[in-house]
């Protein structure tokens, strides 16, 4: 069977969206979060997280909280049986920061970089992934990556993200999501209706 991988975005997705996590503590895990992953774990799918964390380049917190809050995220999913098999950070701003951090990189979501590099790590093809989260930067990460799927979740910033954002964004989700189970479950129905059902654009399944 194909690799096939679903990619969230951290804050306001797989946890509670709390402003800068400038500590660990501080990172709470949104209700129902670890069940969903347990579950993807269960059912062969790569899980994946990657989230911009501009506090870095801003000056908000060093770049070892972000390793010491994502060490608490994977403590906090394996109480619940659950485990994500890689988390990806953009520490960048384009405008803000040091030299090495201030750049107009290729992680930074919108843009496909960490997406890319999870693609790469895992050997997928983005036909087989979905990407989910609370922005409309996730959506175009997705986007811009190939994803079979994006969907916004009306967690964290999504629900402003919908109502003042959506008219004049270049990306539209394939799906808007109340929650995370929501949002899994109309990844897996999609999936199934491109690559084992009638349509399968690809040729494989
Ligand atoms: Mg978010
Ligand atoms: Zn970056």
């Amino acid at each position: 069977m194909s690799v096939r991988a679903m990619i969230f975005d951290r804050d306001g997705t797989i946890c509670r969206e709390v402003g800068y996590v400038n500590h660990p503590d501080r990172l709470e895990l949104m209700p129902g979060a670890a069940e969903v992953v347990r579950n993807l774990n269960e059912t062969g799918w790569k899980v994946v997280v990657a989230t911009n964390q501009a506090g870095v380049a801003r000056g908000y917190f060093p770049r070892h909280v972000l390793e010491q809050a994502h060490e608490r995220l994977r403590e906090m999913l394996a109480r619940e049986g659950a485990k994500v098999d890689a988390i990806y950070a953009c520490p960048h701003h384009p405008d803000v920061g040091p030299p090495g951090l201030r750049r107009a990189c290729e992680c930074r979501k919108p843009g496909p970089g960490m997406l890319i590099q999870a693609r790469e790590d895992f050997g997928f093809d983005p036909a087989h992934a979905f990407m989910i989260g609370d922005s409309l930067k996730d959506v175009g990460a997705g986007r811009a990556a190939e994803c079979l799927g994006t969907v916004l979740l009306r967690t964290g910033y999504g629900r402003g993200e919908m109502l003042w954002k959506s008219a004049t964004s270049p990306f539209w989700p394939d799906h808007v999501a109340d929650d995370l189970s929501d949002a899994v479950a109309w990844c897996l129905r999609r999936y199934e209706a491109v690559h084992s059902g009638g349509v399968d654009a690809e040729g494989v399944s």
